[in-house]
């Protein structure tokens, strides 16, 4: 990025991670005015797309897509919910201060480098902590709450002592009519990272609470391993889909189907091989590893040694044995399979010969 001016600034996520010497997974500019009659005076650049109620425009400049966002103060009318603008081309010190952490508040000048810290964000990025801007931040937007969680385990940040009362007198007084959509991305973002001590946190500090008011304990069994092996594509709803409540959370169909099957499980603790392949085989793997909190021997059994055994025998095999095709064919792979996940080395040939004793052929 090359555009330099006195009154733009690099804002927020990309300056705090430039102090800790991380990579930055975005970009933010702000320009301390109107971004949008700015860009459209930077020469060589070509605009791409204008959000006049926002007041951002992204620009091409040296085959580079670059956001700016103008100064903007914000409101919330309706307590958890997203907020409305209040006025665009404002100070930046009122940009900065509708923020939601110390540490997400800085500015840095794209012309001289210097550091704008209004709120006291570099002493927090010493001293590891993170502290909300006013004592209203997590009744305006509660969601802060698991974005609090989510920079305390990417970056070992704990909560400043006010901050920490803030969020326990919050989670004790919790205003439902929240956007859950808005929640939903922080815990996907949080949990999508696979850290156990996340989870922990979230358990112990109650944040749970946010979903529902049932009482939730954390698993005794660390499953993070698993994923940590297995790579199943949705990870946040592995955590979340545990909790005894979560109908508020607009779940895509994939994560639904995850938690219903999940619930669906039933065996024993004492379930043959056979019962729990035939049990996890259909159902997504996340499923699989949710049930790890009730069950750790059965699921790491299956995923270690069950999971990947299949047939080599098909319909075809079976029908050029003289066999008409009917129901007996699933019989029959059921017959099979049993064998076979006692003895998953089962040849080809051993297939087959199981076939024909099914079917009593000589
Ligand atoms: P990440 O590295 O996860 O992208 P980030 O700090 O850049 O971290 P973003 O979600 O990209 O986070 O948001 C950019 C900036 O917008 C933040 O640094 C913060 O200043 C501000 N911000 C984001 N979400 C909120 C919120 N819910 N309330 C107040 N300010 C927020
Ligand atoms: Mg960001």
């Amino acid at each position: 990025m090359e555009i330099k001016d006195e009154k733009l600034y690099y804002i927020g996520g990309v300056v705090r991670d430039e102090l800790l010497g991380k990579k930055s997974f975005d970009i933010d500019l702000t320009y301390d005015g109107d971004a949008i009659s700015f860009a459209k005076n930077i020469k060589d650049a070509e605009i791409l797309r204008i959000n006049e109620p926002f007041g951002t425009v992204k620009i091409k400049y040296n085959n580079e897509e670059i956001d700016i966002a103008s100064t903007r103060s914000e409101i919330y009318p309706q307590k958890g919910h997203l907020p409305v603008v209040e006025k665009i081309g404002c100070s930046l010190k009122e940009d900065v201060l509708r923020r939601d952490f110390t540490i997400n508040a800085m500015a840095k000048s794209t012309l001289t480098g210097e550091i704008i810290d209004y709120t006291g964000g570099l002493e927090d990025i010493k001293n590891k902590k993170l502290r909300v801007l006013h004592d209203n931040s997590f009744i305006d937007d509660p969601t802060r709450i698991v974005r609090a969680l989510k920079f305390s385990v990417r970056f070992g940040f704990d909560l400043d002592e006010h901050t920490q009362k803030l969020q326990e007198s919050y989670l004790a007084n919790i205003n439902y009519d929240m956007s859950y959509k808005r929640l939903q991305k922080e815990l996907k973002e949080t949990f999508d990272l696979n850290i156990w001590a996340a989870f922990d946190k979230f358990v112990e500090q109650k944040i749970y609470k946010l979903l529902a008011l049932q009482d939730f304990s954390l698993p005794s069994y660390d499953f993070s391993k698993l994923i940590e092996e297995y790579k199943p594509e949705n990870i946040w709803i592995i955590y979340i889909g545990l909790l005894p409540e979560i109908s508020n959370l607009p779940l895509t169909k994939a994560e639904v189907k995850i938690v219903e099957a999940y619930n669906a499980i039933s065996l024993s603790s004492d379930a043959e091989d056979y019962e729990v392949y035939k049990t996890f085989k259909n159902i997504p793997i996340e499923s699989v590893i949710m049930y790890s909190v009730k069950n750790s021997k059965l699921v790491e059994n299956y995923l270690s040694k069950l999971k990947d055994i299949e047939l080599q025998i098909s319909g075809n095999d079976i029908q050029s044995l003289g066999i008409a095709p009917s129901e007996k064919y699933q019989q029959c792979f059921d017959y099979v399979l049993k064998e076979k996940i006692s003895s998953p080395n089962m040849k080809f040939e051993d297939e087959i010969s199981l076939a024909r004793e099914f079917f009593s052929i000589n």
